[in-house]
């Protein structure tokens, strides 16, 4: 497996491989990670670091995964909070009392693909498997935020969504935001058809002809990532504080689960991220 990226560190720890971003390393506030593949005690098509308990994993596996990778990326495994994703807009403020919900407490919502804190102690969890994870850290306020966008989430402007949230509740300024858009499913890799072009195509604001290609016979290649990064910027977050990670899920799918890559026979990776002071 040959690993390569200007701009996404992979890092070993305990036989654990995890991705990470300097942008968000050197803030000094926060712990973060992405998932990798490599590490867990999942076999066959979960093989082996599937942080997805739905996918039909063994749960004791899956419970195990997360400690291994708890110990090894440095994040207390009591206080992890997932997200419920559905490819919905909805946001969640958690504190303290939310430790444990989708992980090791049942869930108590059925729609959750944004996630924010503003409490050391706290952390996000989000998943993966092609979309697109969006890390927001506000280095001034100490509020911190993972985003889940897939087409739909994007289209339906979900990392707009979640900055506005942070103002709105925290006073976050997006000129304070720093943003990593994570490893997804890239521009090489990501064709769609005709509907799903079209809402992309809506997105006039962004300029979609940044984002989107034709590649003939009704089908077009689109670029997640950068749509996504000029949201944030559309959203006031500044060019100079957004990282896209170059790394595809699908041109790497021995590092990272890919749903097209495995035809969806796959496990899931994760985002986590958590405010240490
Ligand atoms: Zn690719």
């Amino acid at each position: 497996m040959i690993f390569k990226s200007k701009n996404t560190d992979l890092n070993f720890v305990d036989g654990v491989g995890f991705l990470t971003f300097s942008s968000l390393s050197q803030l000094g506030f926060v712990n973060h990670a992405f998932s990798t593949r490599i590490g867990g005690v999942s076999e066959n098509e979960f093989k082996s670091m599937n942080l997805n308990f739905s996918r039909g994993d063994d749960k004791a596996k899956v419970d195990e995964n997360y400690r291994i990778f708890c110990k090894a990326c440095g994040f207390d495994y009591e206080s992890l909070v997932s997200s419920a994703q559905d490819h919905n807009i909805n946001v969640r403020f958690v504190t303290k009392a939310d430790r444990g919900i989708g992980i090791y407490r049942e869930h108590d919502r059925k729609s959750v693909d944004a996630l924010v804190t503003n409490e050391p102690g706290v952390t996000l969890v989000t998943h993966y498997a092609d979309c697109t994870p969006i890390f927001l850290a506000d280095k001034t306020k100490k509020v911190i935020a993972l985003v889940h966008a897939g087409w739909r989430g994007t289209v339906e402007k979900i990392c707009e969504i979640t900055v506005d949230a942070m103002t709105e509740k925290y006073g976050c300024n997006p000129t304070d935001i720093i943003a990593v858009v994570g490893p997804a499913i890239g521009e090489c890799c990501y064709e769609v058809d005709t509907p799903v072009y079209e809402r992309f195509a809506s997105l006039t604001e962004l300029k979609p002809a940044y984002f989107t290609k034709s590649i003939g016979h009704g089908k077009y290649m689109v670029d997640l990532k950068e749509t996504n990064r000029r949201m944030l910027m559309e959203s006031g977050l500044l060019s100079i504080n957004i990282t896209v990670s170059d790394v595809c899920t699908k041109c790497n799918s021995g590092l990272l689960y890919s749903h097209r890559a495995s035809a969806g026979k796959r496990g899931g990776l994760v985002a986590m991220m958590c405010m240490t002071q």
